[in-house]
């Protein structure tokens, strides 16, 4: 499995698996249980949750699936921005290790900013840190502008960025990439099938078929061509994680990255981050 590097060393696979929409729909649990435990097998070990998702149920679910296997996975999940504060993030963080059933997650995002002030989470954060509930933090859905008051506000802890990046949204890679680049801070590529959207796209289809790929692989294989980019598909079955899987097998050449590029240009200018 391809690894990614996050700044303190630690690897993480370059493919894990994200769970939005899981758990709220009670026909389909046992299928998404048996697609996480399919991932985890087959080496996309880090999992993405947030106390948002289902209002909890996607963590339960999570809970549920990793029972046994907790110290086989890499477990993030993140908290609204208004429980990213000194007076209410550490109940928040409890509530989601319950519904996890763990004593730590390895990575606590701030899903989104809003009005609690960077140098409070950033405190917040690193009291989690300091009481062993949580391994390391980072921030969702930051812009470059963000991201630089984050470290000006004592940020410099922070691990990650998860932003929506796939063929479709690659404003990122304008400004946010490069920046995040430079301080080695990998990112978290949510949505990068765009929610499904994408693998509909007649030229992704054209030039995927010509490589016995599949549009979802090609997606994936695409978003991870980059060394610091964690991809996080959501899969709800298990057909989907092993087809996921193969991406990291398929070899992007020049002629696929130039036929991506004219089918999905790169960004000319600065483009404001976009969010889901
Ligand atoms: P994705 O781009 O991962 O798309 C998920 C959709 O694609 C599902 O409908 C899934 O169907 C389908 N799909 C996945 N693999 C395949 C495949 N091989 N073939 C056909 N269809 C496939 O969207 P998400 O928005 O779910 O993003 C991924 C994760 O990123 C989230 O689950 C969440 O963990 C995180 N996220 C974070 C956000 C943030 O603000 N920080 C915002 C949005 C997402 P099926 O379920 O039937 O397999």
């Amino acid at each position: 499995m391809k690894q990614v590097s996050l700044p303190d060393g630690t690897s993480v696979p370059a493919l894990g698996q994200g769970t939005w929409m899981m758990g709220e729909d009670r026909s389909n649990r046992s299928a998404e249980i048996a697609a996480l435990r399919e991932g985890i097998t087959l080496g996309m070990t880090l999992i993405d949750t947030a106390e948002m998702y289902g209002d909890g149920e996607s963590e339960a679910l999570v809970g549920e699936a990793i029972a046994g296997l907790r110290d086989q996975v890499f477990l993030v999940s993140k908290a609204y921005p208004q429980n990213a504060g000194r007076a209410r993030l550490r109940a928040a963080c409890e509530a989601s290790l319950k519904r996890l059933g763990t004593d730590r997650l390895d990575l606590y995002l701030l899903h989104w900013r809003g009005s609690v002030p960077l140098a409070e989470t950033i405190e917040a954060m690193e009291a989690l840190r300091d009481a062993g509930m949580i391994v390391r933090w980072g921030v969702s859905n930051l812009d470059t502008d963000d991201m630089e008051e984050l470290v000006e506000a004592g940020g410099q802890g922070c691990a990650t960025d998860q932003i929506l990046y796939n063929l479709t949204r690659r404003g990122p890679e304008h400004d946010l990439l490069p920046w995040l680049a430079a301080r080695h801070m990998p990112i978290m590529a949510y949505s990068p099938v765009e929610q499904g959207r994408l693998l509909g796209h007649r030229a992704l289809a054209t030039i995927a078929a010509a490589r016995d790929a599949t549009p979802a692989q090609l997606a994936l294989a695409w978003t991870m061509r980059r060394d610091a980019v964690i991809a996080i598909p959501k899969a709800g079955s298990v057909a989907h994680v092993r087809d996921n899987r193969a991406a990291l097998d398929l070899e992007l050449d020049a002629e696929t990255l130039a036929a991506l590029d004219a089918a999905f240009p790169p960004p000319r200018a600065r483009t404001p981050l976009a969010m889901l």
